[in-house]
């Protein structure tokens, strides 16, 4: 599935350009074509799914029709969100997917000064980002008014209610017009949740994106105690006497590239592919891979979700991911269709938690194993 095919249109699909994604998210090809024809939705993701971009593009895409000149600029969007580093965050991927279109946003949060923000909010803005507090506060001064929001999106609403949010929301709602669209993101739905969702969405498509919990019976596991400085001779001393068809796992670009050039200076033929290498530097390197040109590559969690790699030998999360259901999806790109398939993971001190994570999640035991000479 590609963005064309999700229908976006062309200022938004030159930004994604821009960005150098090259597919949708599974979350962005559930909600965008759902939320593009105008219905509520609830969406079930957690952050790193892709779900900003997922709410952000078609809200985009429905406001971008240029108003007649000398008409006034009204908040048409409201973005809720419970931290202020999320506010930040997604009024990035704002100026990032409208960066071709005309349309104005801004971001309020509190614990600043609230005269820029007012100064931002006195020029006009079609689509506001908003945590709970500082967004009364500002309505309360009559710097704001809501009543021609056509659509809202609720973020992290499991996130917002932990916070305590629950009160705030519940002032806002009234303040928006009945007629709107609603897209309500939480990344878990207990009853309280589902409870709020029910209340202030109408008739709303679920998407789901399920966290992965099963690991395959033929997919070995290996778990190595090492702390970060042995990891990269670690990988080097495994990688010398395996060969085919690895993918490693780097949690940052930077990494990735240089576990790129430390493998490369032994002579073991790798690439790095990650977002910022161009499309056809990713594609090259994939299809060298493919062709059994190159035996290693290192890939980030994000650049991996376009990888469609068949038969892969070996996975080594050369750094653990941040989340359990992470490591499930990554270490299912191996030991695929009843082929057997080796996990490694380097794990160092600080890392540890993760592993009693990733055991809670799949009910097994990591065994260690000791470090090879
Ligand atoms: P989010 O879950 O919205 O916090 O997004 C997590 C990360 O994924 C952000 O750094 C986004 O820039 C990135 N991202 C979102 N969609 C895509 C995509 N289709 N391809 C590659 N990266 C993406």
């Amino acid at each position: 599935m590609t963005f064309k095919e999700l229908n976006i249109s062309e200022p938004i699909l030159n930004a994604l350009v821009k960005k150098k994604y090259s597919f949708p998210t599974p979350v962005q090809e559930q909600a965008i074509p759902v939320a593009l024809k105008g219905r509520d939705l609830l969406g079930i993701a957690q952050t790193g799914t892709g779900k900003t971009a997922a709410f952000a593009i078609p809200v985009i895409q429905q406001l971008n029709h240029p108003a007649p000149k000398g008409t006034e600029r009204n908040i048409q969007a409201l973005i809720l969100t419970p931290t202020r580093e999320l506010a930040m965050q997604i009024n990035e991927c704002f100026s990032d997917y409208a960066r071709y279109t005309t349309l104005r946003h801004t971001v309020i949060f509190g614990g600043v000064n609230q005269r820029p923000q007012v100064h931002s909010l006195k020029q006009g803005v079609d689509i506001l980002i908003a945590t709970p507090g500082r967004l009364l506060d500002l309505i309360n001064q009559k710097y704001i008014t809501l009543n021609h929001v056509k659509h809202f999106i609720l973020d992290e609403a499991d996130r917002m209610l932990d916070m305590g949010f629950i009160h705030d929301i519940k002032r806002l709602l009234p303040l928006l017009p009945k007629q709107k669209q609603t897209l309500f993101f939480s990344a878990t739905m207990p009853q309280t949740i589902a409870n709020l969702s029910k209340s202030i969405l109408n008739k709303p498509v679920r998407i789901e994106v399920t966290p992965e919990s099963s690991v395959v019976d033929t997919i070995e596991q290996r778990l190595y105690f090492v702390e970060k400085p042995q990891k990269s001779q670690l990988l080097v001393n495994i990688l010398q006497k395996k060969r085919r068809s690895v993918l490693v796992f780097s949690r940052t670009k930077h990494g990735a590239d240089k576990i790129a050039r430390t493998l490369n200076k032994q002579g073991i033929g790798c690439e790095a592919i990650h977002g910022n290498k161009t499309q056809v530097a990713r594609q090259r390197a994939l299809t060298n891979f493919k062709l059994g040109k190159t035996h290693v590559i290192i890939a980030t969690d994000i650049a991996a979700r376009g990888i469609d790699i068949a038969n892969l030998e070996m996975v080594i999360n050369y750094d653990l991911p941040d989340i359990a259901e992470t490591y499930v999806h990554r270490i299912g790109r191996t030991g695929r269709a009843g082929h057997g398939g080796t996990a490694l993971s380097f794990c160092s001190q600080e890392e540890y938690s993760i592993v009693k994570d990733i055991q809670k999640l799949t009910g097994r035991k990591l065994n260690p194993v000791a470090i090879p000479a």
